[in-house]
Protein backbone atom coordinates (compact mmCIF):
# COMPACT_ATOMS: atom_id res chain seq x y z
CA UNK A 1 0.00 0.00 0.00
CA UNK A 2 0.82 3.47 -0.17
CA UNK A 3 1.37 5.95 2.34
CA UNK A 4 -1.32 7.45 3.06
CA UNK A 5 0.31 10.77 4.26
CA UNK A 6 1.39 13.95 1.64
CA UNK A 7 -1.23 13.74 -0.94
CA UNK A 8 -2.30 10.62 -1.49
CA UNK A 9 -6.42 11.01 -0.73
CA UNK A 10 -7.54 7.44 0.00
CA UNK A 11 -11.10 8.25 2.49
CA UNK A 12 -12.37 4.83 2.80
CA UNK A 13 -10.33 1.70 3.69
CA UNK A 14 -12.46 -1.13 2.77
CA UNK A 15 -11.88 -4.86 3.01
CA UNK A 16 -13.77 -7.73 1.12
CA UNK A 17 -16.25 -10.13 2.89
CA UNK A 18 -13.51 -12.84 2.84
CA UNK A 19 -11.76 -10.56 5.15
CA UNK A 20 -14.51 -11.01 7.88
CA UNK A 21 -12.50 -12.68 10.84
CA UNK A 22 -11.97 -15.89 11.15
CA UNK A 23 -12.26 -15.79 14.94
CA UNK A 24 -13.05 -13.43 17.87
CA UNK A 25 -10.37 -11.74 19.97
CA UNK A 26 -10.98 -12.71 23.95
CA UNK A 27 -8.63 -10.30 25.60
CA UNK A 28 -8.82 -12.89 28.91
CA UNK A 29 -6.24 -14.41 26.93
CA UNK A 30 -3.75 -11.77 27.51
CA UNK A 31 -5.12 -9.87 31.01
CA UNK A 32 -2.04 -8.49 33.01
CA UNK A 33 -4.22 -9.39 36.15
CA UNK A 34 -6.50 -11.75 36.79
CA UNK A 35 -9.97 -10.71 36.44
CA UNK A 36 -12.40 -11.05 40.04
CA UNK A 37 -14.98 -13.85 39.76
CA UNK A 38 -18.46 -13.58 39.26
CA UNK A 39 -20.12 -14.44 42.51
CA UNK A 40 -23.53 -15.65 43.34
CA UNK A 41 -25.95 -12.79 45.12
CA UNK A 42 -27.58 -15.20 47.83
CA UNK A 43 -24.11 -17.27 48.68
CA UNK A 44 -21.71 -14.67 47.91
CA UNK A 45 -19.71 -17.90 46.44
CA UNK A 46 -17.93 -17.85 42.67
CA UNK A 47 -20.46 -18.95 40.56
CA UNK A 48 -20.38 -22.13 37.80
CA UNK A 49 -21.93 -22.69 34.70
CA UNK A 50 -24.89 -23.97 35.89
CA UNK A 51 -25.83 -20.78 37.77
CA UNK A 52 -26.03 -19.41 34.41
CA UNK A 53 -27.92 -22.12 32.84
CA UNK A 54 -31.86 -21.07 32.86
CA UNK A 55 -30.64 -17.95 31.59
CA UNK A 56 -28.10 -18.92 28.72
CA UNK A 57 -26.98 -21.22 26.04
CA UNK A 58 -24.08 -23.31 27.10
CA UNK A 59 -21.82 -21.89 24.31
CA UNK A 60 -22.53 -18.28 25.43
CA UNK A 61 -21.49 -19.37 28.85
CA UNK A 62 -18.42 -21.07 27.59
CA UNK A 63 -17.04 -18.22 25.78
CA UNK A 64 -18.17 -15.78 29.04
CA UNK A 65 -15.62 -17.85 30.86
CA UNK A 66 -13.30 -19.00 28.39
CA UNK A 67 -9.40 -17.76 28.34
CA UNK A 68 -9.07 -18.68 24.33
CA UNK A 69 -7.30 -16.12 23.24
CA UNK A 70 -9.26 -16.84 19.27
CA UNK A 71 -12.93 -18.20 19.46
CA UNK A 72 -14.06 -19.56 16.30
CA UNK A 73 -16.50 -17.35 14.48
CA UNK A 74 -19.05 -19.89 13.21
CA UNK A 75 -20.00 -19.85 9.28
CA UNK A 76 -23.62 -18.82 10.04
CA UNK A 77 -22.72 -16.18 11.77
CA UNK A 78 -20.07 -15.33 9.03
CA UNK A 79 -23.07 -15.64 6.74
CA UNK A 80 -25.07 -12.86 8.42
CA UNK A 81 -22.44 -10.70 8.68
CA UNK A 82 -21.76 -10.50 5.24
CA UNK A 83 -25.26 -8.21 5.21
CA UNK A 84 -22.95 -5.55 6.36
CA UNK A 85 -19.24 -6.32 7.33
CA UNK A 86 -16.68 -5.62 6.75
CA UNK A 87 -17.22 -1.83 8.18
CA UNK A 88 -15.41 0.70 6.60
CA UNK A 89 -13.04 2.49 7.72
CA UNK A 90 -12.35 6.61 7.18
CA UNK A 91 -10.18 8.83 7.66
CA UNK A 92 -11.82 12.36 8.34
CA UNK A 93 -9.97 14.39 5.93
CA UNK A 94 -12.69 17.18 5.79
CA UNK A 95 -13.08 17.33 10.13
CA UNK A 96 -9.36 17.60 9.94
CA UNK A 97 -9.54 20.21 7.17
CA UNK A 98 -12.58 22.06 9.41
CA UNK A 99 -10.72 22.08 12.58
CA UNK A 100 -7.13 22.60 10.67
CA UNK A 101 -5.28 20.03 12.97
CA UNK A 102 -1.91 18.69 12.11
CA UNK A 103 -3.61 15.54 13.44
CA UNK A 104 -4.70 12.48 11.30
CA UNK A 105 -8.50 11.23 12.26
CA UNK A 106 -9.83 7.75 11.42
CA UNK A 107 -13.11 6.64 12.12
CA UNK A 108 -14.32 2.96 12.12
CA UNK A 109 -18.23 3.35 11.60
CA UNK A 110 -20.75 1.00 12.83
CA UNK A 111 -23.66 2.53 11.85
CA UNK A 112 -23.98 0.84 8.43
CA UNK A 113 -25.71 -2.23 9.74
CA UNK A 114 -29.46 -2.90 9.76
CA UNK A 115 -30.14 -1.97 12.93
CA UNK A 116 -27.96 0.92 12.80
CA UNK A 117 -25.38 0.55 15.04
CA UNK A 118 -22.26 -2.01 16.14
CA UNK A 119 -24.91 -4.30 18.06
CA UNK A 120 -25.73 -6.59 15.50
CA UNK A 121 -22.28 -8.01 16.26
CA UNK A 122 -23.81 -9.49 19.03
CA UNK A 123 -27.40 -9.95 18.36
CA UNK A 124 -26.46 -12.01 14.96
CA UNK A 125 -24.13 -14.29 17.20
CA UNK A 126 -26.79 -14.44 20.36
CA UNK A 127 -29.31 -15.71 18.18
CA UNK A 128 -27.29 -18.30 16.57
CA UNK A 129 -25.87 -19.81 19.29
CA UNK A 130 -29.59 -19.68 21.27
CA UNK A 131 -31.29 -21.13 18.01
CA UNK A 132 -28.70 -24.12 17.89
CA UNK A 133 -29.45 -25.97 21.88
CA UNK A 134 -33.04 -25.15 20.67
CA UNK A 135 -33.98 -21.68 22.24
CA UNK A 136 -37.32 -20.69 20.70
CA UNK A 137 -37.94 -17.52 22.64
CA UNK A 138 -35.19 -14.94 23.87
CA UNK A 139 -36.23 -12.01 26.48
CA UNK A 140 -34.39 -8.92 26.40
CA UNK A 141 -34.11 -5.13 28.02
CA UNK A 142 -33.88 -1.84 25.66
CA UNK A 143 -32.97 1.54 26.37
CA UNK A 144 -33.90 3.99 23.71
CA UNK A 145 -34.44 1.07 21.25
CA UNK A 146 -30.45 -0.06 19.63
CA UNK A 147 -30.13 -2.79 21.65
CA UNK A 148 -33.82 -4.22 21.00
CA UNK A 149 -34.06 -3.81 17.38
CA UNK A 150 -30.30 -5.08 17.22
CA UNK A 151 -31.49 -8.21 18.73
CA UNK A 152 -34.76 -8.45 16.65
CA UNK A 153 -33.24 -8.02 13.27
CA UNK A 154 -31.04 -11.02 14.35
CA UNK A 155 -33.93 -13.04 15.57
CA UNK A 156 -35.71 -12.97 12.10
CA UNK A 157 -32.30 -14.06 10.71
CA UNK A 158 -32.56 -17.35 13.44
CA UNK A 159 -36.35 -17.41 13.11
CA UNK A 160 -36.33 -16.66 17.44
CA UNK A 161 -39.29 -14.88 19.00
CA UNK A 162 -38.06 -11.61 20.94
CA UNK A 163 -39.82 -10.26 23.50
CA UNK A 164 -38.56 -6.86 24.24
CA UNK A 165 -38.95 -4.77 27.36
CA UNK A 166 -38.64 -0.94 26.68
CA UNK A 167 -38.07 1.13 29.24
CA UNK A 168 -41.16 2.94 29.68
CA UNK A 169 -39.60 6.68 28.77
CA UNK A 170 -38.23 5.96 25.37
CA UNK A 171 -41.27 3.81 24.82
CA UNK A 172 -43.58 6.87 25.03
CA UNK A 173 -41.09 9.47 23.20
CA UNK A 174 -38.94 7.23 20.75
CA UNK A 175 -42.04 5.22 18.89
CA UNK A 176 -39.50 4.56 15.63
CA UNK A 177 -37.57 2.38 17.20
CA UNK A 178 -40.56 0.31 18.47
CA UNK A 179 -42.03 0.44 15.51
CA UNK A 180 -38.59 -1.10 13.45
CA UNK A 181 -38.60 -3.91 15.86
CA UNK A 182 -42.16 -4.54 15.61
CA UNK A 183 -41.41 -4.85 11.78
CA UNK A 184 -38.83 -7.21 12.63
CA UNK A 185 -40.96 -9.21 14.24
CA UNK A 186 -40.48 -8.38 18.24
CA UNK A 187 -42.68 -7.79 20.79
CA UNK A 188 -42.25 -4.72 22.44
CA UNK A 189 -44.11 -3.84 26.07
CA UNK A 190 -42.93 -0.64 27.57
CA UNK A 191 -40.91 -1.71 31.37
CA UNK A 192 -41.97 -1.49 34.16
CA UNK A 193 -44.51 -3.70 32.29
CA UNK A 194 -47.15 -5.59 34.49
CA UNK A 195 -46.47 -8.82 32.66
CA UNK A 196 -43.50 -9.71 34.95
CA UNK A 197 -43.88 -9.99 39.23
CA UNK A 198 -41.09 -7.60 39.08
CA UNK A 199 -42.60 -4.27 36.77
CA UNK A 200 -45.82 -5.13 38.78
CA UNK A 201 -44.14 -4.74 41.86
CA UNK A 202 -42.82 -1.73 40.72
CA UNK A 203 -45.66 -0.30 38.64
CA UNK A 204 -48.15 -0.78 42.58
CA UNK A 205 -45.66 1.69 44.11
CA UNK A 206 -44.77 4.17 41.29
CA UNK A 207 -47.73 3.72 38.73
CA UNK A 208 -45.83 6.31 36.31
CA UNK A 209 -42.56 4.94 36.96
CA UNK A 210 -39.80 6.20 33.71
CA UNK A 211 -38.69 2.80 33.89
CA UNK A 212 -34.84 2.63 33.60
CA UNK A 213 -32.25 0.36 31.84
CA UNK A 214 -31.65 -1.52 35.73
CA UNK A 215 -35.75 -2.00 35.74
CA UNK A 216 -36.10 -3.50 32.17
CA UNK A 217 -33.26 -5.62 32.72
CA UNK A 218 -34.75 -7.04 35.74
CA UNK A 219 -37.66 -7.87 34.14
CA UNK A 220 -36.23 -9.71 30.93
CA UNK A 221 -34.11 -11.96 33.42
CA UNK A 222 -37.13 -12.78 35.25
CA UNK A 223 -39.28 -13.59 32.01
CA UNK A 224 -36.27 -15.80 31.16
CA UNK A 225 -35.90 -17.90 34.60
CA UNK A 226 -39.52 -18.12 34.64
CA UNK A 227 -40.20 -20.17 31.19
CA UNK A 228 -38.65 -23.00 29.88
CA UNK A 229 -38.62 -22.22 26.19
CA UNK A 230 -36.86 -18.77 26.74
CA UNK A 231 -33.40 -17.56 27.05
CA UNK A 232 -32.11 -13.91 28.25
CA UNK A 233 -30.06 -11.33 26.62
CA UNK A 234 -27.83 -8.37 26.75
CA UNK A 235 -26.48 -6.45 24.51
CA UNK A 236 -23.30 -5.41 26.70
CA UNK A 237 -21.04 -5.50 29.33
CA UNK A 238 -20.93 -9.67 29.73
CA UNK A 239 -17.27 -10.75 28.65
CA UNK A 240 -19.44 -13.10 25.83
CA UNK A 241 -20.58 -9.54 23.90
CA UNK A 242 -17.12 -8.00 24.39
CA UNK A 243 -15.82 -11.10 22.58
CA UNK A 244 -17.98 -10.48 19.79
CA UNK A 245 -17.45 -7.14 19.24
CA UNK A 246 -13.87 -7.66 18.74
CA UNK A 247 -14.43 -7.97 14.62
CA UNK A 248 -14.31 -3.93 15.07
CA UNK A 249 -10.85 -3.61 16.08
CA UNK A 250 -9.34 -6.58 14.65
CA UNK A 251 -11.01 -5.68 10.91
CA UNK A 252 -9.44 -2.13 12.19
CA UNK A 253 -6.21 -3.50 12.39
CA UNK A 254 -6.29 -4.67 9.32
CA UNK A 255 -7.47 -1.17 7.78
CA UNK A 256 -5.28 0.99 9.65
CA UNK A 257 -2.47 -1.21 8.20
CA UNK A 258 -3.99 -0.20 4.69
CA UNK A 259 -3.72 3.44 5.75
CA UNK A 260 -0.26 2.99 6.64
CA UNK A 261 -0.44 4.36 9.96
CA UNK A 262 -0.26 3.46 13.40
CA UNK A 263 -3.05 5.15 16.11
CA UNK A 264 -1.55 6.91 18.94
CA UNK A 265 -4.92 7.36 20.65
CA UNK A 266 -8.21 4.93 20.25
CA UNK A 267 -11.30 6.22 21.42
CA UNK A 268 -14.75 5.02 22.22
CA UNK A 269 -18.25 6.00 24.11
CA UNK A 270 -18.95 3.75 27.19
CA UNK A 271 -22.17 2.67 28.10
CA UNK A 272 -21.56 -1.15 29.05
CA UNK A 273 -18.05 -1.34 27.53
CA UNK A 274 -19.23 -3.37 24.16
CA UNK A 275 -18.20 -1.05 21.34
CA UNK A 276 -15.48 0.31 23.59
CA UNK A 277 -14.03 -3.02 24.12
CA UNK A 278 -14.98 -3.72 20.08
CA UNK A 279 -12.48 -0.82 18.81
CA UNK A 280 -9.75 -1.38 21.69
CA UNK A 281 -9.34 -4.69 22.94
CA UNK A 282 -7.35 -6.24 19.72
CA UNK A 283 -5.91 -3.20 20.13
CA UNK A 284 -4.61 -3.62 23.84
CA UNK A 285 -4.17 -6.95 23.30
CA UNK A 286 -1.15 -6.45 20.46
CA UNK A 287 0.28 -4.59 23.48
CA UNK A 288 -0.09 -7.23 26.21
CA UNK A 289 1.78 -9.59 23.85
CA UNK A 290 4.85 -7.19 24.38
CA UNK A 291 3.68 -4.55 20.86
CA UNK A 292 3.64 -0.93 21.48
CA UNK A 293 1.34 1.08 23.19
CA UNK A 294 -1.41 3.12 22.53
CA UNK A 295 -3.28 5.51 24.69
CA UNK A 296 -6.85 4.06 25.16
CA UNK A 297 -9.92 6.53 25.97
CA UNK A 298 -12.99 5.26 27.22
CA UNK A 299 -15.96 8.51 26.99
CA UNK A 300 -18.95 8.11 29.42
CA UNK A 301 -21.59 10.69 29.80
CA UNK A 302 -21.42 13.31 32.72
CA UNK A 303 -24.91 12.07 33.93
CA UNK A 304 -23.84 8.45 34.30
CA UNK A 305 -20.21 8.73 35.31
CA UNK A 306 -19.08 4.96 36.16
CA UNK A 307 -15.53 4.84 35.03
CA UNK A 308 -14.63 8.47 36.00
CA UNK A 309 -16.84 9.08 39.81
CA UNK A 310 -18.04 5.30 40.47
CA UNK A 311 -17.02 3.35 42.64
CA UNK A 312 -14.65 -0.19 42.12
CA UNK A 313 -17.23 -2.78 44.10
CA UNK A 314 -19.15 -5.87 43.70
CA UNK A 315 -22.48 -4.46 42.65
CA UNK A 316 -25.68 -5.97 40.63
CA UNK A 317 -25.73 -5.86 37.06
CA UNK A 318 -30.23 -5.12 37.28
CA UNK A 319 -32.09 -2.82 39.87
CA UNK A 320 -34.22 -5.74 40.99
CA UNK A 321 -30.94 -7.47 42.43
CA UNK A 322 -31.18 -10.82 40.51
CA UNK A 323 -28.32 -11.09 38.82
CA UNK A 324 -24.96 -12.32 39.90
CA UNK A 325 -22.47 -9.73 41.44
CA UNK A 326 -19.94 -8.67 39.17
CA UNK A 327 -16.92 -6.38 40.07
CA UNK A 328 -17.39 -2.97 38.24
CA UNK A 329 -16.95 0.89 38.39
CA UNK A 330 -20.56 1.34 39.70
CA UNK A 331 -22.84 4.49 40.58
CA UNK A 332 -24.80 2.16 42.24
CA UNK A 333 -27.55 -0.35 40.97
CA UNK A 334 -30.01 1.76 42.23
CA UNK A 335 -29.01 4.54 41.00
CA UNK A 336 -31.06 6.28 38.13
CA UNK A 337 -29.28 8.13 35.82
CA UNK A 338 -31.22 11.47 34.19
CA UNK A 339 -32.92 11.24 30.83
CA UNK A 340 -30.12 12.49 28.24
CA UNK A 341 -30.81 11.51 25.10
CA UNK A 342 -27.65 8.97 24.64
CA UNK A 343 -30.03 6.19 26.21
CA UNK A 344 -27.33 3.48 25.56
CA UNK A 345 -24.99 5.01 27.62
CA UNK A 346 -27.97 5.51 30.98
CA UNK A 347 -26.43 2.58 32.79
CA UNK A 348 -25.31 2.88 36.83
CA UNK A 349 -22.38 -0.24 36.05
CA UNK A 350 -19.59 -0.84 33.20
CA UNK A 351 -18.07 -4.19 31.90
CA UNK A 352 -16.02 -6.00 34.48
CA UNK A 353 -13.52 -6.16 31.60
CA UNK A 354 -13.51 -2.57 31.48
CA UNK A 355 -13.51 -1.93 34.32
CA UNK A 356 -10.50 -4.46 35.45
CA UNK A 357 -8.14 -2.16 32.92
CA UNK A 358 -9.18 1.25 33.82
CA UNK A 359 -8.28 0.11 37.49
CA UNK A 360 -5.21 -1.34 36.47
CA UNK A 361 -4.30 1.95 34.40
CA UNK A 362 -4.45 0.33 30.44
CA UNK A 363 -6.84 2.38 29.88
CA UNK A 364 -8.05 6.41 30.35
CA UNK A 365 -11.83 7.64 31.27
CA UNK A 366 -13.53 11.01 30.42
CA UNK A 367 -16.94 12.42 30.96
CA UNK A 368 -18.38 15.00 28.70
CA UNK A 369 -21.99 16.57 28.80
CA UNK A 370 -24.62 15.68 26.10
CA UNK A 371 -24.15 19.35 24.95
CA UNK A 372 -20.46 19.59 24.36
CA UNK A 373 -21.52 15.63 22.83
CA UNK A 374 -24.26 17.31 20.54
CA UNK A 375 -22.05 20.47 19.31
CA UNK A 376 -19.20 17.93 18.30
CA UNK A 377 -21.95 15.53 16.19
CA UNK A 378 -22.87 18.63 14.89
CA UNK A 379 -19.74 19.85 13.38
CA UNK A 380 -19.37 16.06 12.69
CA UNK A 381 -22.09 15.94 10.27
CA UNK A 382 -21.76 19.15 8.33
CA UNK A 383 -17.88 17.86 7.87
CA UNK A 384 -18.25 14.18 6.84
CA UNK A 385 -21.88 13.73 6.18
CA UNK A 386 -22.81 11.28 8.81
CA UNK A 387 -25.22 11.82 11.70
CA UNK A 388 -24.08 10.42 14.58
CA UNK A 389 -26.03 8.55 17.55
CA UNK A 390 -25.79 10.90 20.37
CA UNK A 391 -23.80 8.02 22.10
CA UNK A 392 -20.67 7.71 19.37
CA UNK A 393 -21.61 11.70 19.83
CA UNK A 394 -19.62 11.67 22.99
CA UNK A 395 -16.64 10.31 21.30
CA UNK A 396 -16.48 12.31 18.58
CA UNK A 397 -16.30 15.28 21.19
CA UNK A 398 -13.31 13.89 22.64
CA UNK A 399 -11.48 12.85 19.31
CA UNK A 400 -11.89 16.46 18.06
CA UNK A 401 -10.72 18.21 21.59
CA UNK A 402 -7.31 15.88 20.93
CA UNK A 403 -7.08 16.97 17.50
CA UNK A 404 -7.59 20.72 18.82
CA UNK A 405 -5.14 20.07 21.10
CA UNK A 406 -2.39 18.71 18.58
CA UNK A 407 -3.16 22.44 16.71
CA UNK A 408 -1.89 23.98 19.84
CA UNK A 409 0.92 21.53 20.34
CA UNK A 410 1.64 21.05 16.74
CA UNK A 411 1.95 17.31 17.25
CA UNK A 412 1.65 15.17 13.95
CA UNK A 413 -0.88 12.12 16.23
CA UNK A 414 -2.98 9.89 14.43
CA UNK A 415 -6.44 9.48 16.03
CA UNK A 416 -8.83 6.43 15.70
CA UNK A 417 -12.53 6.74 17.28
CA UNK A 418 -15.28 3.96 16.75
CA UNK A 419 -18.27 5.45 15.71
CA UNK A 420 -20.69 3.54 16.56
CA UNK A 421 -23.89 3.98 15.16
CA UNK A 422 -26.24 6.49 13.01
CA UNK A 423 -28.69 8.83 14.76
CA UNK A 424 -31.64 8.48 12.40
CA UNK A 425 -34.06 7.60 14.91
CA UNK A 426 -32.92 9.88 17.72
CA UNK A 427 -33.64 13.57 15.34
CA UNK A 428 -36.05 14.78 18.15
CA UNK A 429 -32.75 15.30 20.15
CA UNK A 430 -30.84 17.10 16.92
CA UNK A 431 -33.80 19.38 17.26
CA UNK A 432 -33.76 20.07 20.90
CA UNK A 433 -29.80 20.66 20.73
CA UNK A 434 -30.34 23.03 17.25
CA UNK A 435 -33.11 24.97 18.81
CA UNK A 436 -31.33 25.34 22.24
CA UNK A 437 -33.14 23.57 24.49
CA UNK A 438 -31.09 20.43 25.45
CA UNK A 439 -29.96 20.58 29.26
CA UNK A 440 -26.64 19.29 30.63
CA UNK A 441 -27.26 17.42 33.75
CA UNK A 442 -24.51 17.24 36.60
CA UNK A 443 -23.84 13.85 38.30
CA UNK A 444 -25.07 14.14 42.20
CA UNK A 445 -23.77 10.77 43.59
CA UNK A 446 -26.66 8.48 44.72
CA UNK A 447 -25.54 8.15 48.26
CA UNK A 448 -28.38 5.95 49.14
CA UNK A 449 -27.35 3.74 46.15
CA UNK A 450 -23.37 3.54 47.13
CA UNK A 451 -24.27 2.97 50.76
CA UNK A 452 -26.85 -0.55 49.25
CA UNK A 453 -24.14 -2.02 47.61
CA UNK A 454 -23.96 -5.84 48.45
CA UNK A 455 -21.16 -6.56 51.06
CA UNK A 456 -19.21 -9.17 49.71
CA UNK A 457 -15.72 -11.02 51.35
C1 LIG B 1 -25.88 0.79 22.87
C2 LIG B 1 -25.02 1.77 22.21
C3 LIG B 1 -23.85 2.27 22.82
C4 LIG B 1 -23.46 1.93 24.22
O1 LIG B 1 -23.24 0.60 24.48
P1 LIG B 1 -21.78 -0.02 24.66
O2 LIG B 1 -22.02 -1.41 25.10
O3 LIG B 1 -21.07 0.80 25.71
O4 LIG B 1 -21.11 0.08 23.36
C5 LIG B 1 -23.05 3.15 22.12
N1 LIG B 1 -23.38 3.54 20.87
C6 LIG B 1 -24.48 3.10 20.25
C7 LIG B 1 -24.79 3.59 18.89
C8 LIG B 1 -25.34 2.20 20.90
O5 LIG B 1 -26.43 1.75 20.28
Amino acid sequence: MSDSRGDDRTTKFLLSEDQIPRAWYNIAADLPIPPAPVLHPGTGQPIGPADLAPLFPMALIGQEVSTEREIEIPEPVREAYRLYRPSPLFRARRLEQVLDTPAHIYYKYEGGSPAGSHKPNTAIAQAFYNQQEGTKRIATETGAGQWGSALAFAGAMFNLEVKVYMVRASYDQKPYRRILMETYGAEVVASPSPTTNYGRGVLAEHPDSPGSLGMAISEAVEDAATRDDTKYSLGSVLNHVLIHQSVVGLEAIEQMAMAGEEPDLIIACAGGGSNFAGLAFPFLGLTFRGGRKYRVIAVEPEAAPSLTRGVYAYDFGDTGKMTPLVKMFTLGSDFIPEPIHAGGLRYHGMSPLVSLLKDHGDIEARAVHQGPAFAAAVAFARAEGILPAPESAHAIRVAMDEAIAAKASGEKKVILFNLSGHGHFDLAAYERYLSGSLEDYEYVPDEAALAGLPKVG
